[in-house]
């Protein structure tokens, strides 16, 4: 299967199965925006509680935070996005498109929409940050953005959580939450997008802890990617060069995956120095300086930050778990989804719509609902029909209740990935899932 193939098979599954949709389609749809379906809401959930679990559950050393989007206009002047979150752009002269200069083939000289050579205009900046305006009257005093990162509501709230919550540096703030970029050239399904969601840690330590704590982080992201089942040959790290670092970083790396368009990042870690609390100290006139209990030492902290893309992470999964295969000379899409990030874990079928069947079957799917265990219901068709409805949506188990169910109480559970089936007591059943969702 050819790479850009790939792509082209998951959008239009991601379509047909209820994953994600393009927004507002019947319109002619919006530009790099996405709407997520029935399966695609649960996989985002799934995504989100297991990056917070990680995060925030399991450590004594990180808060959450949910700060809002809309934030002070100065917030926006102190980290620097104001003047400098912006790409080059140029406009063809022929079609009058525009384009990101730093295209190859723009740089190049070809126009990527008309092919005419040469008729671009000078390169101004475009900034990517989305304007409104607060409050009933549309004017320049009125001005407020649409945040592009999560990582400043936890800056302006730093001295805020550190007392409530009693924290001592070294701590840390999670986020998981929207966030907009007015992108210019987004593009390959969710990879990038115009509105996105984030799950950002900023993690303050005192300076000169700072390179410590920055390999801690990248090697515990790393692990939580391996963790989700993501191939490890898919995943690698790549140092920024000196003319790649953002203005703010000391240090950075990205996590790459290797996506059917090659290549490309994941994750951010990011060693921030204490520029933003700096500038934040600067900008607002308030001092965010940590004062040591004890000693009142007083230091503004660096900062390690860790920024992934929900809808990007969702993508890797997808991307790595698509395959097609052939079974028995018939040919099957799965979705080889971790079992703790697929969105339905059980479909239970009967094997014949009569003989009580379909009575015992609902039961059981009723049960496992009981037991928070996500469950599918499914009467309708062959039973191999069934079971390949299933495997494209990423199920990992289907419990098929037969007639020797009537006779003593076991039914068979499937493996979507290894095909194997096992006979399991009606009663075991739940028990056997939840195992295997704790062990997984
Ligand atoms: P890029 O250079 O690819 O535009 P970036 O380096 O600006 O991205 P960061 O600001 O470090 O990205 O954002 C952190 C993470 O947020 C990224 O690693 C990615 O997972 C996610 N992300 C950033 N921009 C987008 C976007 N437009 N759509 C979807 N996810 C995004």
């Amino acid at each position: 299967m050819a790479d850009h193939d790939v792509m082209d098979k998951l959008v239009s599954l991601c379509k047909r199965r209820g994953y994600i949709f393009q927004s507002s389609e019947i319109y002619g749809g919006t530009g790099s925006v996405w709407d997520y379906g029935p399966l695609g809401v649960e996989l985002k959930r799934n995504v989100k509680d297991l990056w917070w679990s990680a995060m925030v559950h399991q450590r004594d050393d990180v808060e959450g935070l949910d700060a809002a989007i809309l934030m002070h206009p100065r917030v926006w002047e102190a980290s620097g996005h104001v003047d400098g979150f912006t790409d080059p752009l140029v406009e063809c002269g022929n079609c009058h498109r525009r384009f990101r200069a730093d295209l190859p083939e723009v740089a190049g000289g070809q126009c990527p929409s008309c092919g005419t050579r040469d008729a671009f205009g000078e390169a101004r900046s475009f900034n990517l940050m989305f304007k409104t305006f607060m409050g009933p009257v549309e004017e320049e005093a009125s001005t407020i953005y649409l945040r592009p990162e999560t990582a400043q509501g936890s800056y302006v709230n730093f001295l805020n959580i550190q007392g409530a919550a009693r924290q001592r540096v070294p701590f840390g703030i999670a986020q998981i939450g929207k966030a907009f970029r007015n992108e210019i050239t987004p593009g390959n399904f969710i990879f990038r997008t115009r509105e996105f969601e984030q799950m950002e840690l900023q993690f303050f330590v005192e300076p000169g802890t700072d390179d410590e704590w920055f390999d801690r982080w990248l090697d515990t992201r790393m692990k939580w990617h391996l963790s989700l089942g993501i191939r490890e040959e898919k995943l690698r790290v790549h140092p920024h060069g000196p003319d790649e670092l953002a203005h703010y970083a000391k240090k950075a790396v990205d996590i790459e995956y290797e996506y059917p368009f090659g290549w490309k990042e994941f994750e951010g870690v990011h060693n921030r120095t204490d520029f933003d609390l700096g500038r934040h100290q600067e900008y607002s006139g308030k001092r965010l300086e940590y004062i040591e209990p004890g000693t009142n030492r007083r230091f503004l902290p660096y900062v390690i930050e860790t920024a992934v893309g929900v809808d990007r992470t969702m993508l890797v999964a997808l991307v790595d778990a698509y395959r097609e295969e052939s079974v028995e000379g018939e040919e099957r899409v799965v979705l080889a989804l971790h079992p703790r990030l697929a969105p339905v874990k059980a479909a239970v079928f009967p094997l014949v719509k009569k003989d009580g069947l379909p009575e015992v079957a609902r039961k059981l799917h009723d049960e496992l609902r009981a037991a928070t265990i996500p469950s599918f219901y499914d009467e309708a068709g062959s039973i191999g029909r069934r079971y390949r409805r299933q495997d494209e949506t990423g199920t990992p188990w289907c419990i098929t209740v037969d007639g020797q169910t009537l006779e003593d109480d076991s039914v068979t559970i499937r493996d979507r990935d290894s095909l194997e089936q096992v006979r399991v007591g009606l009663s075991q059943v739940r028990g056997w899932i939840r195992e295997r969702l704790d062990d997984a």
